[in-house]
């Protein structure tokens, strides 16, 4: 159940509100938006008088009930945007941080080299994998704690803030200089994870899993929000169909279902999307287009070498290309790259 406070109400007498209902054994969310304040009630609440609540009450404008099985990433309870900036990028609807770089951290040289070519392009973050969750365990498995050391060198270098993926709860130390924590698809329902990520005070970047509904993917989004988490970026990277001709079917009616249901930032991966270079540039114009509020992009600087999904990643030239493309449209649009 949510009330919604009448406009101007002192923030103390609202908490004092949420308080009495804390002690009545429900938990609460309060949601500050620009123009209400919410106060979200968690637990059994079907027994409560909705009206007689609203009318004791002078602060209270009005109730309603939830339906959805999620609260805090729900826009119904927060029906402001929630902007997500890290440095210069800034996930929202007058932006379009791209989030480029290999799949897999390989050496200093090649996550130097593609660092400084992708900024000098216009991206603004760095992503790398170190932890690589691999379908078979002959494959490439990552360089571990030493990938994330190079990210940092190469964050050193050129200022780029660095994403990565974390694939379990004991390597929480490991991540805790790392800018955006990244959940891959196939650790979207790994709930403890989920519960540990959310509770490191920075940014996650949550990839929808590979078999997931959208509902499964908000409740994934709604672990990480309990656990403390405020600043949760939703990633689409495509899901299994019975299309067999792409390595995923890029579900791009994600962005704009879920920009209505949950106020959290929503930015799309065509290279896992669809696995192919040549659908990478045709697919990023419809991300912008459809309204997400970022991309990220594999890169590399050789990607026949590549150790791991070289077919998808853009080489640098090609990157710069699809940048200048994509800024030029996202001028036409009012927003900024
Ligand atoms: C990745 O981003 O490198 C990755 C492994 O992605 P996903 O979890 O979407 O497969
Ligand atoms: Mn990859």
């Amino acid at each position: 159940m949510i009330f919604v406070m009448k406009p101007g109400v002192d923030k103390q007498r609202v908490d004092d509100f949420a308080k009495q209902w804390e002690q009545k054994g429900y938990s609460t969310i309060v949601s500050v938006g620009t123009e209400h304040t919410a106060v979200c009630l968690i637990g059994n609440t079907a027994s409560i008088d909705m009206d007689h609540a609203v009318h004791t009450s002078d602060i209270v404008d009005y109730a309603k009930r939830v339906t959805e099985q999620y609260r805090a990433v729900s826009r119904s309870v927060h029906p402001d945007d929630t902007v997500v900036k890290v440095k210069d990028a800034i996930f929202d609807c007058h932006h379009f941080p791209v989030i480029a770089g290999p799949c897999s951290v390989e050496s200093e040289e090649q996550v130097l080299t593609v660092a400084e070519a992708v900024k000098k392009s216009g991206a603004k973050l760095l992503r790398g994998g170190a932890f690589k969750p691999r379908s078979s365990p002959y494959a490439f498995q990552g360089m571990q704690a030493d990938g994330l050391e190079l990210l940092k060198i190469a964050r050193e270098k050129t200022g780029l803030p660095i994403v990565s993926e974390m694939m379990n709860q004991t390597q929480v130390p490991l991540f805790e200089e790392v800018d955006i924590v990244q959940i891959g698809a196939r650790n979207m329902q790994n709930f403890d994870l989920l519960k540990a990520a959310g509770a490191m005070g920075k940014p996650v970047l949550l990839k929808r899993g590979l078999a997931s509904t959208l509902e499964e993917f908000l409740l994934s989004a709604e672990y990480l929000m309990c656990a403390g988490c405020k600043d949760v970026i939703l990633c689409e990277r495509g899901i299994r169909t019975f299309e067999t001709m792409t390595r995923n079917t890029l579900d791009l009616s994600a962005v704009p279902i879920l920009k209505e249901k949950t106020h959290l930032p929503v930015i799309v991966d065509p290279s896992h999307g669809t696995g192919i270079r040549s659908l990478v540039a045709p697919l990023s114009r419809a991300i912008l287009a459809v309204g997400a509020d970022g991309l990220m992009v594999e890169t590399h600087n050789n990607p026949k070498l590549a150790l791991c999904d070289g077919a998808q990643s853009l080489d640098l030239e090609q990157f710069d290309g699809l940048m200048t493309d994509l800024r030029r449209r996202a001028v036409l649009e009012g927003r900024e790259i």
